[in-house]
């Protein structure tokens, strides 16, 4: 049975074709910079020759469009037709408080994905466009919805709830619900499996670096806290989100500017974060280039980062009384040994000790910290896709 797996997020749509029969991914690929200059389709199949396309993508219907015509091609597909792919799941960020478990997708889900759009702004819309797009081509096709917001039902009342009065959680529903879920699950699971612990052993801090980014503490295998909150503008500085803030800021910039709610969201949602910060890029390798050519702003916005990813860590160590395990997990935790280098540095009190060597390496899991650390630092790659076809799976089979 071949799952197709999409997770379509605010920049990049990322894709696999996985074998259910052993597991083995038979295409990937992804799609980046959706809506910015230098959109870039990379699809890879099972066997032969990676294929590039890079053509304006200016937004997500663009972007399915050429991935699913890459699966069919010719020359670099790897299924005959769209009949050969025989379920597809979806990453959806925001399943509210229906979703606490992936479902097949019908009407009703749909219309649930389509009401839970103000808590998920830049993502359900996505998602949506993902699973319309995918019915309009393979009608029939089974297709699943696994949610970001699953893995942090865990959570204790103290951690997801709001100091708000109390009615705005019984009559509005208004929590922390925390995102990136399946990856949370996924690199805690998979670094205890690494390390040759059980998960029920290890008091774990996820961080999950990447356009958008959330950080979740993880004791014995289960979601504690996170950083993400009703939506996913809560936490971190992301790539065009503005993490937290005071909540009187938005008043105060609606008097003083005049502009709207709808204006003051779209702001805080898609023209904070790097991209505010720097005034030109929402990429954090733009974000490091320009750094490195001395751009004051852009490595304010380093600064910035490095430091809220730091105050997380030393909270969450806090919260769960120690920390075992360290995980960089998604684009920039994956990819910037210098984010982690200086995520990592000074960190000496809680047991976090670096081997500068080791972070240099690129490419899988691996340990960087070093052999005498207290604390295991790892980078994992995260395998959302996996963890996603499996609940596919489990559902249609
Ligand atoms: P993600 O949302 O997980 O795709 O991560 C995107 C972020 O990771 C962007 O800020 C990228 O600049 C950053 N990044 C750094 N290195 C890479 C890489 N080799 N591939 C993809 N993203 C990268």
């Amino acid at each position: 049975m071949n799952i197709l797996v999409i997770n379509a997020g605010s920049s990049s749509i990322k894709y696999q074709v996985i074998n259910m029969d052993d597991e083995s991914v038979i295409a990937k690929g992804q799609i980046e910079r959706i809506g910015i200059p230098g959109s870039k389709l990379t699809h890879k199949p099972g066997s032969g020759e990676p294929f590039v396309l890079e053509t304006d993508m200016p937004d997500h219907v663009a972007g399915m469009q050429h991935l699913l015509a890459a699966l069919t091609d010719e020359k670099h597909g790897v299924v005959k037709s769209l009949d050969d792919i025989h379920a597809v799941g979806h990453r959806v960020l925001h399943g509210g408080s229906k979703f606490s478990a992936s479902v097949v997708i019908d009407d009703a889900v749909k219309q649930a994905i389509e009401e839970y759009i103000p808590l998920g702004p830049l993502h359900n819309p996505a998602n949506l466009m993902g699973i319309k797009a995918c019915e309009k081509v393979m009608p029939g096709t089974p297709q699943v919805a696994v949610f970001d917001t699953a893995f942090h039902q865990t959570m204790p009342p103290k951690a997801f709830m709001y100091a708000l009065p109390y009615e705005c959680y019984t009559d509005l529903k208004i929590r922390r619900y925390g995102f990136h879920g399946t990856s949370h699950r996924y690199v805690s699971k998979r670094v205890a499996d690494f390390l040759g612990v059980p998960a029920s052993a290890l008091k774990t801090v996820t961080c999950h670096l990447g356009n958008g980014s959330s950080i979740s503490a993880v004791d014995g295998g289960k979601c504690v806290d996170t950083s993400m909150g009703l939506t996913p503008l809560e936490g971190v500085p992301m790539g065009t989100r503005s993490g937290n803030l005071d909540p009187a800021i938005i008043q105060f910039i609606m008097q003083r500017t005049g502009k709207s709610i709808d204006e003051v969201n779209n702001m805080l949602n898609k023209e904070s974060g790097l991209l505010g910060l720097t005034g030109v890029t929402s990429d954090m390798r733009d974000v490091t280039a320009a750094a490195n050519d001395g751009n004051e702003r852009a490595q304010l916005a380093i600064d910035m980062l490095v430091y809220a990813i730091k105050k997380y860590i030393g909270g969450y160590a806090a919260a769960m009384n120690g920390l075992d395990c360290l995980v960089f997990t998604a684009g920039i935790g994956e990819n910037m040994a210098h984010i982690r280098r200086r995520v990592c540095a000074d960190m000496d009190f809680l047991g976090i000790k670096l081997d500068e060597a080791k972070n240099e390496h690129r490419g899988g899991d691996f340990v960087i910290s070093a052999d005498d650390s207290k604390v295991k630092v790892v980078v994992i790659e995260t395998n959302e896709e996996l963890a996603i076809a499996r609940e596919t799976l489990d559902l249609v089979k």
